[in-house]
């Protein structure tokens, strides 16, 4: 078991990651300070619910918890104000009290929803959360919790830090071929932002995450959310650093607006918006060998690293003037300066972002 503590003064908590969690869950819950005397209520989606959640209810009631459960179904649009309240409606029936915890099993939806009702619920109450995809490493750590309105996405938050991350190897190997590439983009992200010789490892390791051998995986995840943590520390609130965090995102996030539903995947969006950061890397200055090292990482990963041809460049361009992340009239963007390096400049012009997302058809 591989355990990293993210150093937030009085909020610090602790990540857990390792095989067979799920099954110590009521005794890790009670080390983190938890009480038999309140009720919890896990949240879960209906396809990681018939999977995992009875032998966590189970577990838990073991250990001498009251457990409820709350499921919703599984995909984007559960992170919604009606889900929330009906999450609200269960806590109020099973009588969850102030020193009550929401559980939250799953991927980042889950975590999104469950933390911001969790955030919400009698002003805040404690909030775990179990991950369960590869992406959840990023989602889980850091406190974003929120849901959409049907106009923007994630605009409805909070910030509230979870009490305990309890990553359970185990319940990943459910995970869809896809979602594994997907999780693991975000994965390389931390390395390409402040690690280099973990972008090296993953580039060495890439078939055992591929095929989630548990060593490989554990050692990737507390990476991933180490680099995380030590961001969020640094600026919990998002006032300049955590901006770093944002790599890929910017073509990414108008990558997604513009994809057909379901056509691609967040992770497989920010990892051609990565390659296209490391494009403008280079042109700016950076060696050539920061394109080649992260186009092989995401490669190995198996990600799309290239751009399918029938994506309009002006509808991409539209989308990302709309993206929040453009201050002023300019373009803030996220570049490599170096594998392991990057640096926010806010001088990039709207014309070199178009002729790189048509060179990312090539
Ligand atoms: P997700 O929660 O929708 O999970 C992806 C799919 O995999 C779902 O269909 C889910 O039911 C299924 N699944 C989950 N675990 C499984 C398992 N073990 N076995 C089989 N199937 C499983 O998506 P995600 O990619 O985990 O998270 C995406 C969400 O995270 C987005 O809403 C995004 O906004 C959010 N996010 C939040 C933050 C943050 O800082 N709060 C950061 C990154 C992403
Ligand atoms: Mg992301």
């Amino acid at each position: 078991m591989r355990e990293l503590r993210v150093d937030l003064g009085e909020r610090s908590y602790p990540i857990r990651i390792g095989e067979g969690l799920l099954g110590q869950a009521g005794q890790e819950l009670l080390e983190a300070g938890l009480s038999v005397k309140s009720p919890l209520l896990v949240v879960s989606d209906d396809s990681v619910a018939p999977l995992y959640l009875e032998p966590l209810l189970e577990q838990l009631r073991s250990a001498g918890f009251r457990a409820a459960s709350c499921v919703v179904p599984a995909g984007e649009s559960s992170k919604s104000l009606a889900r929330f309240e009906e999450i609200m409606t269960r806590a109020l029936e099973e009588g969850l009290d102030r020193k009550s915890a929401i559980v939250a099993l799953g991927g980042g939806v889950v975590g999104d929803l469950a933390g911001y009702a969790a955030a919400s619920y009698m002003r805040g109450i404690r909030f775990v959360q179990m991950p369960t995809t590869i992406l959840a490493h990023d989602s889980s750590v850091g406190g974003k919790v929120a849901v959409n309105h049907p106009m923007a996405k994630n605009i409805i938050g909070a910030f509230h830090q979870p009490a305990l991350v309890l990553y359970d190897l185990d319940t990943l190997k459910t995970l869809p071929r896809r979602e594994v590439s997907a999780g693991l983009a975000e994965v390389v992200k931390h390395g390409l932002i402040r690690d280099a010789a973990f972008v090296d490892w993953c580039v060495r390791h890439a078939d055992r995450l591929l095929s989630l051998d548990p060593e490989a995986l554990g050692y990737a995840l507390f990476k991933g959310c180490e680099v995380k943590a030590a961001v969020v520390s640094a600026d919990e609130t998002e006032q300049d650093l955590r901006a770093i965090l944002n790599l890929g995102h910017t073509i990414g996030h108008a990558l997604e607006a513009v994809a057909g539903y379901g056509e691609l995947l967040h992770g497989e969006a920010i990892s051609i918006g990565m390659i296209g950061s490391a494009l403008l890397g280079v042109q700016l200055g950076a060696p050539q060998e920061v394109y080649l090292r992260t186009r092989e990482a995401l490669g190995k990963a198996g990600l799309p690293v290239s751009l399918p041809e029938h994506f309009d460049t002006d509808r991409i361009m539209e989308a990302m003037m709309h993206d929040k992340k453009f201050g002023e009239g300019k373009m803030v963007f996220v570049v490599p300066t170096a594998i392991g390096e990057v640096e926010i400049r806010s001088d990039i012009r709207e014309q070199w972002v178009r002729d790189i997302v048509e060179r990312l058809k090539r």
